[in-house]
């Protein structure tokens, strides 16, 4: 259940990269910065009406699960760790591996599908259902209201809040 990386398998990767995000162009080119992730990973738990923890380093995800996060790995959803099932997955990211926005939502949209739907593995069933949820934050009011302390373009391109 390793996201989008070089080891991952290739079919795994295409069909995680040919997610559709609706991030607007000018907002899904940024750096995905900690307070955006954070804030996202929200949206995408209550698009997948799950809940989490999300770690953002190493050290967070092994405090939590007590395992390493595979290396080179730009996210994972933990769903057992320790020999049981967690009572809150832990979905990790790595910033530093999510090219921009745009490539985070896929991620994510990957991780909360494991997350939702563990049996499905990496099968389109499961793509599908990562599609899912990016249309359903799409369409939750609340995703397009960028939080004012996450580095914006410019003013003028910023979506008013509602
Ligand atoms: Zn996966």
């Amino acid at each position: 259940m390793t996201a989008p990386v070089r080891r991952a398998h290739a079919v795994t990767i295409e069909r995680t990269e040919a997610l559709r995000h609706a991030l607007p162009a000018g907002i899904a080119e940024l750096a995905p910065d900690e307070t955006w992730l954070r804030w996202r990973a929200a949206l995408f738990a209550k698009a997948a009406d799950v809940r989490v923890r999300l770690a953002l380093t190493p050290l967070a995800y092994r405090a939590l699960t007590g395992l390493s996060p595979a290396p080179g790995a730009a996210g994972h959803a933990c769903i057992y760790a320790r020999g049981a099932r967690l009572r809150r997955p832990v979905v990790y990211l790595d910033p530093a591996r999510l090219a921009d926005r745009g490539a985070a939502e896929q991620v994510l949209a990957h991780e909360f599908m494991h997350v939702k739907c563990p049996s499905y593995g990496h099968k389109q069933a499961g793509f599908d259902v990562a599609q899912r949820l990016l249309d359903t934050v799409a369409a939750d009011p609340e995703s397009s209201t960028w939080p004012a302390d996450s580095a914006l373009p410019t003013p003028a391109t910023r979506v008013p809040a509602r």
